[in-house]
């Protein structure tokens, strides 16, 4: 009877897990038609004798169009699910309270920034579903990771989370290719799911300077900067990265926009 009892309160357990545990949410996939041309100068003819090149045409890639990948795609799956089980996380939530010591919105909430922002995480950590993605294949350089705009898309009010759109961000398919191949300090689908994580908090409104210095951009405790880092480390001290306040060697550093 007593292990009746145990097997029906562990079931209980396990079906209440599952019931809060937060499925990653529906992605909608989509590309621009960029023009990712490269062309370079190839010679034409030569000088016999000194082999200088005195004529070149122009030879250019055919156009093609920047998409998702197979591999890239499951990639940020993998990242969405790291996400989605980390963001109710105690550890993520500590060491933000810990490392976050600005708070920046373009938005004026009717508590403080600081209160809106706890507001919209917790929300977020505490939603049975998330909004929709929009997931923008771009090409946004080498030090670039993701890239929103700063909006209002979803918001926390006291005990639950709202939104009225999609939260749209694009992320730059060159850097997950380079991340792909190589892990840093924290995995590739780790910085991934922190990369998304500090872009969707731009699509909720928050902000960090973007003075293009990447000390006061990304060094000074700003909350989306700082969020996004606690996801990727899940909390760790250890293995974290330099917007904790600590060592980063042997990582190479992006810029997040
Ligand atoms: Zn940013």
């Amino acid at each position: 009877m007593k292990s009746l009892r145990i097997i029906a309160f562990s079931l209980m357990i396990t079906f209440t897990l599952i019931g809060v545990a937060l499925a990653a949410p529906k992605i909608t996939w989509y590309y621009q038609n960029d023009d990712v041309r490269g062309c370079r100068k190839e010679c034409v003819s030569r000088d016999v004798i000194t082999r200088t090149c005195w004529q070149y045409r122009e030879v250019c890639n055919r156009r093609s169009v920047v998409t998702w990948s197979g591999s890239q795609k499951e990639l940020v799956q993998k990242a969405m699910n790291i996400l989605s089980s980390r963001v109710d996380n105690r550890s993520v939530r500590k060491c933000i309270q810990r490392h976050a010591k600005r708070f920046r919105g373009a938005y004026a909430p009717k508590v403080s920034l600081e209160r809106q922002a706890w507001h919209d995480f917790d929300a977020l950590a505490s939603v049975s579903r998330w909004p929709e993605f929009n997931l923008g294949a771009k090409v946004l350089g080498t030090s670039t990771q993701g890239r929103a705009s700063i909006g209002r898309v979803a918001y926390g009010t006291r005990d639950q989370l709202k939104w009225n759109g999609r939260i749209s961000m694009e992320l730059n398919v060159t850097a997950i290719d380079q991340n792909i191949r190589r892990d840093g300090f924290n995995t590739a689908a780790e910085d991934l799911a922190g990369t998304i994580f500090h872009e969707m908090l731009h699509q909720m409104g928050h902000e960090h300077p973007n003075s293009g210095d990447y000390n006061t951009d990304y060094l000074q405790g700003h909350f989306v900067v700082v969020a996004g880092d606690c996801i990727a480390s899940n909390g760790s001290e250890t293995r974290t990265s330099r917007s904790l306040g600590l060592a980063s060697s042997g990582r190479r550093w992006h810029r997040i926009d």
